[in-house]
């Protein structure tokens, strides 16, 4: 009898696992199942706290799920990639695997890694991996020259067209094993990472994911349009924390949207097509990832921004990232990124230009703050959304268009629904002065809880566009 082994990293699912459903394949073999933290990593890339505790939840969804189908997940933890080599190849000679089956990651540290475990087990173990986070493989959309696209529409364009040729049906979960349901033998120890809470909004499980989306693609999608820019409206899907650790897949979103909304590539025009849009860029900044790794060494994408001269100002990081700037729908929008470790979209875009474009402070800084919060955590994605932010990255926002942080308040929360719910202190200020605090509180001879600017926005862009046509200058 064969042994069969799952390798669990981001894929923390039993339904629609390509990894999962190979090994479970032929029904003889017996089928063991690890999963291996490395804290360690997880330091070095300043992953938050949160997302190693709904990952920790979720493992704890899988180990059970899998035991009720005969394959028992063993959780081992060890500091860093080196260690969980050694680990996966002691343990394959101890169990006699014969096969291990994985689902790729595509950062360059993991790519190394599955490289090296490989080379480690040749000759003893058979390695197959697959391209399960994405809906179409990396390389597989390409210009007529075979590179990779640099913008994001005909990228787009031309991933619709290849998205037939592919097979992007959802796979079932895997059969229960001859021998029956096991019980579970140890569920995974504490991670050796600061603890931290994930909140009610995010139940753990792969069950809670696919009924978010169901409910979604059913009742919500429709008016994904009209109401995706505003952060008091519950109109996205809330769905990355899944995607983002693989408790759900691209594909699971994609056949959902479908079935709901058969039109929908046919239909550009509709809520359905947008939503799958946003799907879309979430390949983009995969695809555009492993086509030039240095985005991984939080490179810029256009080099000569990196000429720019930061300001370099603790106290200006400090406010921000603490939601204390005096511009109330980034200190809202920090807030709830503190306390929820979650983000409305067009809040990252709002906040993250404040950081770059308000306070010239370097990018790379709020993407790192923003990764030791998020609980949907992705690199490609949150490099990707800061790149462009920052207009550094390819089909970026132009380094000239700086969002006036005040009227995207007045324009995407204009009754400061959202704002009230974050800044408290807030809450007697009038819908017309709420994006101006400080006005009201000096026309009415207040005094407000809450800080005045910590820059003057009108001269905060003035010095930006100096600092980034030096650049471009070279100077
Ligand atoms: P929906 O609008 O329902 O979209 C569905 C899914 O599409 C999302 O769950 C997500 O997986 C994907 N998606 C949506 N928008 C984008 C986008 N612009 N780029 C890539 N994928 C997208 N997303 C992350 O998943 N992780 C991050 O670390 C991250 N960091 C970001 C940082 C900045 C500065 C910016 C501007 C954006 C970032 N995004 C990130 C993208 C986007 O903000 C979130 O994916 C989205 O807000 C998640 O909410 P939702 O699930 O309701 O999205």
């Amino acid at each position: 009898m064969a042994t069969h082994l799952v390798w669990l990293r981001n894929d923390l699912r039993i339904t629609d696992n390509k990894a999962l459903h190979a090994a479970c394949c032929d029904p003889t073999a017996r089928v063991l199942a690890v999963f291996i933290a490395t804290p360690g990593q997880w330091r070095q890339h300043q992953m938050a706290p949160r997302q190693a505790a709904f990952i920790h939840a979720n493992l704890l969804q899988v180990q059970q799920a899998l035991a009720d189908r005969g394959i028992p997940l063993v959780c081992h933890q060890c500091d860093d990639f080196a260690a969980a080599i050694d680990w996966l190849v002691a343990y394959c000679a101890q169990e006699r695997v014969d096969a291990l089956f994985y689902n790729r990651q595509h950062e360059i540290n993991e790519l190394r890694r599955d490289r090296q475990a490989e080379r480690r087990l040749s000759g003893q173990v058979i390695c197959q991996s697959f391209d399960d986070s994405l809906l179409l493989p990396p390389g597989s959309v390409q210009t007529g020259g075979g590179e990779m696209y640099k913008i994001y529409t005909p990228f787009r364009k031309a991933f619709i067209q290849r998205l037939s040729e592919f097979d992007v049906s959802s796979l079932p979960a895997p059969k229960p094993r001859e021998g029956g349901a096991l019980p579970v033998s140890a569920a995974p120890a504490a991670f050796d990472y600061p603890s931290a809470g994930v909140g009610a909004d995010f139940p753990a499980g792969e069950e809670a994911a696919l009924q978010r989306l169901r409910v979604f693609c059913r009742e919500q999608v429709q008016d994904y349009l009209q109401q995706r820019d505003f952060p008091a409206i519950a109109g996205t899907s809330s769905l990355s924390p899944y995607l983002a650790i693989g408790v759900l897949s691209p594909r699971q979103c994609f056949n959902r949207l479908r079935a709901e909304c058969p039109q929908v590539l046919e239909n550009s025009d509709s809520g359905a097509f947008g939503w799958l849009n946003e799907l879309i860029w979430r390949e983009f900044y995969r695809h555009l990832m492993v086509a030039y790794p240095a985005l991984c060494r939080h490179r810029p994408f256009i080099e000569w921004t990196d000429k720019v001269r930061w300001r370099d100002n603790d106290a200006l990081l400090l406010a921000w990232q603490q939601g204390a700037t005096g511009y109330p729908i980034v200190d809202a929008a920090m807030r709830q990124l503190n306390k929820t470790g979650w983000m409305h979209n067009r809040l990252r875009m709002i906040s993250a230009s404040f950081l770059v474009k308000d306070l010239l402070i370097d990018w790379r800084a709020g993407e790192r703050y923003f990764m030791s919060q998020l609980l949907d955590g992705d690199l490609a994605a949150n490099n990707g959304g800061w790149q462009w932010a920052a207009s550094t990255g390819t089909d970026a926002a132009p380094y000239f268009r700086i969002f006036n942080p005040t009227t995207q308040g007045e324009r995407f929360d204009p009754q400061g629904t959202f704002i009230r719910k974050w800044l408290p202190e807030l809450a007697d200020v009038p819908d017309n002065d709420l994006h101006q605090p400080y006005r009201w509180a000096e026309k009415q001879q207040r005094t407000l809880d809450y800080p005045l600017p910590i820059v003057d926005h009108k001269q905060a862009r003035l010095e930006t566009l100096a600092a980034f046509e030096a650049a471009r200058r070279g100077e």
